[in-house]
C-alpha cells in the first residue's frame, strides 16, 4: 500500500506550516507520520528541514516567534529553498 493511498498528500505548504512544532517534537503522533511521509517524497522539503535544523543548531531553539525575529536574509534563504524545492506554480 502506498503511503498516500489513505489519505491526500501533504503539501509542502502544510509541511512549512508544521515544520517549528515537528522539530520541537511537539506534534500528535498523526502529524508526525504525515510529515515523515512527506519527507521521504519531497527532497525540498527534506532539504528546508536540514536548513531549519542548522538554524536551530545555531540558536539552540527555534519557534514561530523566532522565525519572525530571524535575520531576513536567512528567512530569505530558507524561503529561497521552499520555493526552489516547490517550483514556480
Ligand atoms: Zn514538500
Amino acid at each position: 500500500m502506498s503511503w498516500w493511498s489513505r489519505r491526500r498528500p501533504m503539501r509542502c505548504d502544510a509541511f512549512v506550516e508544521l515544520v517549528t512544532e515537528y522539530l520541537d517534537d511537539a506534534l500528535s503522533d498523526d502529524d508526525r507520520a504525515r510529515i515523515e511521509r512527506h519527507l521521504r517524497g519531497c527532497d525540498g522539503c527534506t532539504r528546508v528541514l536540514a536548513e531549519w535544523r542548522e538554524v536551530i543548531r545555531i540558536t539552540g531553539h527555534i519557534d514561530d516567534a523566532d522565525v519572525d525575529r530571524l535575520d531576513d536574509g536567512v528567512r530569505g534563504q530558507l524561503m529561497a529553498a521552499f520555493v526552489a524545492a516547490h517550483g514556480s506554480t
